[in-house]
């Protein structure tokens, strides 16, 4: 299959290259796209061809479920039942970087939910998604825009690397502003009236979910490995994910103590480290990969994945980085280093 790569900046300007993309969603083809979070592989959510044809191409199992994606909130009614718990949601985060599991309707195929009986359902605030959704008039299931186990792509560079002669149009934006995926809730009226199970972390984070819903709980695996026959309730959270090709190793300790351990292992191992901007010059400069200031998360997070794939691209035996501390987006970056280190984590000191 011939891959078109079409760079789109202004999704008014370039009105027929959106309705070129729509086009192809429409008769049933996969266009990779650019969210706030991290590039999405979409296809018509309401057939099941496209769904199958997503699974295929990015090696996916087919039991770990699409989200699908809106122009407004309120066309979740279509295809979901929705409830007052969603409209608050709603009003404070879409569109945006949140993913709201409701029970679905008929209008959406078991191959979108991977078998589930529940869709999850967000509405983008990128542009350039909102324009496509809009022209191609059914929402887009979208998982990320990476070969499954592989990090997430969040820049076109990576899409083309993982997805060139697989699908029908990749659509360059440039760089993804938020670079992790959206955070994932469950309403759950067992919980209590306003009651919700944050399912994965994301840039909303527990906190301002908090400021709307009286009860947010954490989902245990959003920290902790999952059990040997443990079944968690978002599908994707018991796969292998965002692996680069050498194993991720997460040190725990001070700033002074990943010095000293790395510039030790630097003497012995083909190591690529990543790392803050001010441990740039304390460490031999090889293989050092910046993921950006030590307090900046938001930056730590919008780079995490690129950093991953181009550690690939270095070959090192092994990749060291700092374990992240948990709070606010952090809780976010951690689950993804987590899961990406396969929960390695050395103690330090
Ligand atoms: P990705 O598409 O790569 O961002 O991954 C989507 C995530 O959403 C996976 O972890 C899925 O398991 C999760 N997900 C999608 N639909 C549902 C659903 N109906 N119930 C629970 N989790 C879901
Ligand atoms: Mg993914």
């Amino acid at each position: 299959m011939k891959t078109q790569v079409v760079k789109i900046t202004d999704p008014q300007k370039q009105s027929q290259d959106v309705k070129h993309a729509a086009d192809i969603i429409r008769d049933g083809g996969l266009v990779a796209f650019p969210t706030e979070t991290v590039y999405g592989l979409g296809g018509d959510a309401t057939n099941p061809l496209s769904s199958k044809k997503i699974y295929d191409a990015k090696g996916r199992p087919s039991d770990n479920p699409l989200i699908i994606h809106i122009a407004e909130p309120s066309d979740a009614e279509a295809y979901a039942y929705t409830n007052h718990v969603y409209y608050k949601l709603a009003e404070a985060f879409m569109p945006g970087p949140l993913t709201v599991i409701l029970p679905k309707k008929e209008t959406v195929p078991y191959e979108t939910t991977g078998g589930l009986d529940t869709v999850a359902v967000r509405c983008p605030s990128h542009p350039i998604a909102h324009a496509m959704i809009k022209a191609a008039g059914v929402p887009i299931a979208a998982p990320s825009a990476n070969i499954s186990g592989r990090p997430s792509a969040t820049s076109a560079k990576y899409v083309v690397e993982d997805f060139n002669g697989r699908v029908d149009m990749i659509v360059d934006s440039g760089d993804c502003e938020i670079g992790l995926e959206s955070t994932i809730v469950m309403i759950d009226e067992k919980i209590s009236d306003e009651g919700i199970v944050l399912l994965r972390p994301g840039a909303i984070t527990y906190d301002a979910l908090c400021c709307v819903c009286k009860d947010v709980l954490i989902s245990p695996n959003i920290e902790g490995a999952l059990g040997e026959n443990e079944r968690p309730i978002s599908p994707g959270m018991k796969y292998k994910h965002y692996a680069p090709a050498a194993p991720l190793v997460l040190l725990d300790g001070d700033d002074e103590s990943f010095i000293s351990y790395l510039s030790n292992e630097q003497k012995n191992k083909n190591c690529a480290i990543l790392c803050y901007d001010e441990d740039i010059s304390k460490l031999d400069d090889k293989l050092l990969l910046t993921i950006g200031p030590k307090g900046d998360v938001a930056t730590q997070s919008r780079r995490l994945f690129s950093r991953l794939r181009e550690c690939d691209e270095l070959k090192p035996d092994i990749i060291y980085a700092h374990l992240p501390d948990k709070n606010g987006l952090g809780l976010a970056l951690y689950n993804r280093m987590i899961r990406a280190a396969a929960h390695t984590v050395i103690k330090i000191e």
